[in-house]
């Protein structure tokens, strides 16, 4: 299905024509594992389009939307653009020389991703407007349950559902959530975060009105909430018809917007830009792993998981862009595949009869969140303010470590840190 809603009818022999996968001549043939795939945005594309390229035919993504493309199909306000350079949000499998900027518009990025999709045919694998409501894992399979009532069992699960998915509704704090961090200047003190902050530091300067500049200052250091890269902001505050109002909202009337200081302001449109819960990954699914333990009461409001990618006591199960994915550092499209590398690496054990299930043990997973939390106090986002990074443990959750770090831990899985069950033992 394309942005306007036409379906692919196949895909392009370039991209197809490169489906690897399967065995070489003499060797036992690879076992294809049924796969199920959580969300079609730009992580659910890539799995597939891996998948396929992996020589897996045996799989469906299932989008609870109409539409394939997730935040740059769900969003699309006025000025919506990539936040890095755009040649860096591109697939490494599928590299686009055509972006119109530097910084290309929402709907682009959205375009190319209709587009790889259309290369690599996924039309036909794709289930619209199906919500995975359900999972259980039973008998060594999934059995995921849909909100059209339909019932499918998987050898693996691919939850790809995206990090920024639930909008904040406002409630007493209502405070602008629109943020860029960069680089490794978030994770450690040193030259970089020096540099950035004093770019912040002149950048602000550029308000000659000093009571509006000393209003503007945040009471934080810059980086510790999501820094957007850009020089049109504080410009618009010379034009006659832009206002800053920092008197904090008091209520909202059909009239408009009633603040502290009791001033009346009226208004046709009022844009939320409250952000979004970043810890209600994949909620409302409900997944049911081993021994009948429930996502939900494990997690208890606050995501954890394996390296980023994986969750002790739930089988043959790989989260993109999982609790602890490095989403404040580069770009989000290399964080998803290199998960999907990772994933594929398990997953090829099973292919070639090695395991029926695997899971992170839970001392693996329990050394590295130690590991985590040990970090954190280095980045900037523990530097003391408020934001989407932080959980309701008052701890910030994302990757503390550099990019390159990332990267190595999940170059290739430490098998000493998996629990591999055979078919014989029942998992
Ligand atoms: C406004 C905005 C701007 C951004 N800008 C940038 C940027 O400039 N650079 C950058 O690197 N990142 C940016 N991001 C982060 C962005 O979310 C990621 O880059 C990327 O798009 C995430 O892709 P995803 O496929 O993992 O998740 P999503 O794009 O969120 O897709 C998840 C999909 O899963 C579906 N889904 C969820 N649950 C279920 C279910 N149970 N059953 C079926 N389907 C389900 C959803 O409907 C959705 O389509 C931005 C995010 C937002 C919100």
């Amino acid at each position: 299905m394309d942005s306007s809603g036409n379906s692919h009818s196949g895909g392009s022999d370039d991209a197809l024509g490169a489906v690897a996968g399967g065995a070489s001549a003499g060797e036992t043939p690879l076992r294809s594992p049924r796969v199920a795939i959580i969300g079609a945005g730009m992580s659910g594309i890539a799995m597939a389009a891996k998948l396929r390229l992996a020589g897996i035919e045996s799989f469906r993504i299932y989008e609870k939307c109409d539409q394939l493309g997730g935040t740059w199909r769900a969003n699309t306000y006025p000025g919506l653009t990539c936040d890095i350079p755009s040649r860096y949000y591109s697939y490494t499998f599928a590299p686009n020389p055509d972006w119109s900027r530097v910084y290309s518009p929402g709907r682009e990025i959205w375009s190319y991703l209709d587009r790889v999709a259309g290369e690599f045919a996924l039309a036909d694998r794709l289930s619209l407007g199906t919500e995975v409501s359900e999972g259980h894992w039973l008998d060594g399979r999934w059995r995921l349950r849909t909100s059209r009532g339909e019932e499918a069992d998987y050898d693996f699960i691919i939850t790809a559902a995206g990090a920024l998915v639930h909008p904040v509704k406002p409630d007493r704090a209502w405070q602008l959530q629109v943020e860029r961090t960069l680089g490794r200047a978030t994770v450690k003190p040193g030259f970089a975060r020096w540099w950035i902050s004093t770019a912040c530091r002149l950048h602000l300067r550029s308000l000659r009105d000093r009571s509006l500049r000393e209003r503007f200052t945040p009471g934080y250091q810059p980086m510790c909430k999501r820094l957007i890269m850009g020089t049109g902001f504080y410009s618009q505050f010379k034009r006659p018809n832009v206002e800053l109002v920092d008197a904090g909202i008091e209520r909202i009337e059909p009239r408009g917007i009633v603040t502290r200081d009791g001033r009346v302001h009226e208004l046709d449109v009022i844009v939320l830009a409250t952000g979004f819960d970043a810890h209600a990954y994949m909620k409302p699914l409900e997944l049911v792993g081993r021994d009948g333990v429930r996502l939900s009461e494990l997690w208890d409001g606050e995501p954890f998981g394996y390296r980023s990618v994986a969750v002790p006591g739930f089988p043959n199960m790989f989260t993109l862009l999982g609790p602890h994915s490095p989403i404040g550092n580069q770009s989000i499209c290399t964080v998803s595949e290199t998960q999907i590398e990772f994933a594929l690496a398990l997953i090829d054990i099973w292919r070639r009869g090695g395991a029926e299930a695997m899971w992170p043990t839970a001392h693996a997973t329990e050394r590295f969140n130690s590991e985590l939390r040990a970090a954190v106090p280095h980045t900037i986002w523990a530097s003391g303010c408020m934001s989407w990074y932080i959980g309701k443990d008052g701890v910030p959750h994302p990757w503390p470590w550099t990019p390159e770090r990332h990267r190595e831990m999940l170059a290739q899985p430490l098998l000493e840190e998996w629990e591999l069950a055979p078919s014989s033992v029942p998992v």
